[in-house]
């Protein structure tokens, strides 16, 4: 059985415990992972500290921080295959997506890298003759990075570069669903040349290791990546450090299509907004509120592609739809349904568990239409699953849209261009994306509001979220 190690101020060692990590697509254990306890977590946190104020890393210029990060890219992409295949295998993502994500995770290294030496200060036009006032960007600290199993080394990227771009120390913990990419990125990491301490990778529990990470004194910001829940606990754990926090959570996004559109287009973005990464993805496009007048030919459409859908493997590159990461999520799925179908829901495809190995889930329409209270139009499933409405008129759609408590990701298909500005205008929502889905890019910033909730990752801003301002007044 393969076992990993977790890495803590530039060595590896095993954690306080250890745990059993399983293989999705057959339910067998596969791994051992280090379990960090409170001594492990406040090893690590010690040691982002301690780097933070070392020379090697405090006085190491932005450019050549930069270089450092770029060298890790590199490494990165050298490493490709083998990162691929680790998140495939413990977390069930298929290959054909992990390949893909890890290809533009690198890219997202290099944006940060070509960033480190861009954040600058400023001058203040005081209204004194003899004053000069000026703004110093600084690193803001420690941080404690969280992710959870989906996309960690995407989402642990957005989190890392612009946190070491901008002079900051980091403890990452692994989600303790699916921990191994994040344990074998940290020994890639260590490779690149980073002083020791600047980067930790733990894994471990919500009640000991998460619990001491948030709430821990020597911790300045908190980049949380999970569900909303979640999300609370570690709110309330950071009233005892005071940590800033940036939060990344779920969502609930329409997916808005006029009669207009494009259709076989909106079907195609459809398919993969929903069942790409078998659902399991917080921009996944779970609400598709559609004009009646093509609903039907739609839904037709919708429905043949979701059955033609290869599910298998996720190692093998066939495979376009894959299980999920885990059995809680199957079982809410499965309840979910069920309750909406009592509200009145109609299932036009899929509905439950596959009669398989391993934990899969027939891709699921479900016709809600007579259901407009059903939880599957408010809940996120985090599953395959897709619900759908019917409008007729464009103010209806736009109330459909915004009616949720997320505000992550939206999607307009029309070839109406006013009308997809007036969209974009009142869409409550961090992310538009017109005849178009799922798009994205380092320089984009990526975050929403309400339950799916603040700051943002991608893009310059997230660099300067890193930092704090020093405000300095020289008498000459
Ligand atoms: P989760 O909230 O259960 O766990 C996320 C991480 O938080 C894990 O590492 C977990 O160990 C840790 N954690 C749990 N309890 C904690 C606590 N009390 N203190 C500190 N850390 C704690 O989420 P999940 O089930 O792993 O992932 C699914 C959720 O993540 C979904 O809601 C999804 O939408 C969201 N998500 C959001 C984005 C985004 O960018 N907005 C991206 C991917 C996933």
């Amino acid at each position: 059985m393969q076992k990993f190690q977790q890495y803590i101020d530039g060595g590896f060692s095993d954690g306080a415990a250890q745990f059993e990590s399983r293989d999705p697509a057959t339910g067998q254990v596969w791994a051992l992972m280090p379990e960090a306890r409170r001594d492990d977590v406040n090893n690590a946190i010690e040691a982002a500290e301690r780097a933070f104020n070392s020379p090697e890393w405090a006085d190491m210029t932005a450019t050549a921080r930069g270089k450092l990060l770029m060298r890790l890219a590199d490494l990165i992409a050298e490493n490709a295959g083998v990162l691929a295949k680790l998140e495939t295998r413990d977390t069930g993502k298929i290959i054909r997506e992990t390949s893909a994500q890890i290809a533009y995770v690198a890219d997202y290294y290099r944006y940060y890298a070509g960033l480190a030496d861009k954040i600058e200060g400023s001058h203040l036009p005081i209204d004194k003759p003899d004053m000069e006032v000026w703004l110093r960007r600084e690193p803001i600290g420690v941080v404690a990075a969280i992710v959870p199993w989906n996309s960690q080394l995407f989402l642990s990227a957005v989190k890392i570069g612009p946190a070491l771009a901008a002079g900051c120390t980091v403890v990452l913990k692994a989600s303790e669903e699916a921990p191994a990419p994040m344990l074998e990125y940290a020994r890639i990491f260590d490779q690149a040349g980073f002083p020791k301490g600047v980067l930790n990778v733990i894994t471990g529990f919500a009640a000991e290791c998460g619990a001491v990470l948030t709430s821990h004194p020597k911790v300045d910001h908190i980049a949380f990546t999970g569900g909303p829940e979640t999300a609370k606990h570690v709110v309330r754990n950071s009233a005892e450090n005071l940590a800033s926090t940036s939060l990344e959570l779920g969502g609930k996004s329409p997916f808005i299509v006029f009669e207009d559109a494009d259709i076989d287009s909106a079907v195609n973005a459809q398919v993969s907004g929903i069942f790409a990464a078998t659902g399991q993805s917080c921009v996944a496009g779970s609400r598709l509120i559609i004009s009646n007048k093509i609903k039907n030919v739609f839904l037709e459409k919708l429905a043949e592609k979701a059955a033609a859908v290869v599910i298998g493997a996720p190692d093998d590159m066939a495979t376009e739809v894959g299980p999920l990461c885990t059995i809680a999520q199957r079982d809410t799925a499965v309840n979910l349904i069920e309750q909406s179908v009592e509200a009145g829901a109609v299932v036009v495809a899929g509905g439950a568990p596959l009669k398989r190995d391993g934990i899969f889930f027939a891709p699921t329409i479900l016709d809600c239409s007579n259901a407009h209270g059903a939880p599957c139009l408010t809940h996120e499933f985090f599953g395959p699953v897709l619900s759908v409405l019917g409008f007729d008129t464009e103010a209806e759609a736009l109330a459909l849209a915004n009616h949720t408590e997320f505000g992550l990701a939206s999607g307009v298909f029309t070839r109406d261009l006013t009308r997809a500005h007036r969209m974009i205008r009142k869409l409550r929502a961090g992310i538009v994306w017109i005849n178009t889905y799922r798009a994205v890019s380092p320089i984009a910033p990526f975050g929403g509001h309400g339950l799916s909730g603040h700051g943002r990752e991608g893009g310059l801003q997230a660099a300067l979220d890193y930092t704090k301002v020093k405000a300095v007044w020289l008498r000459t």
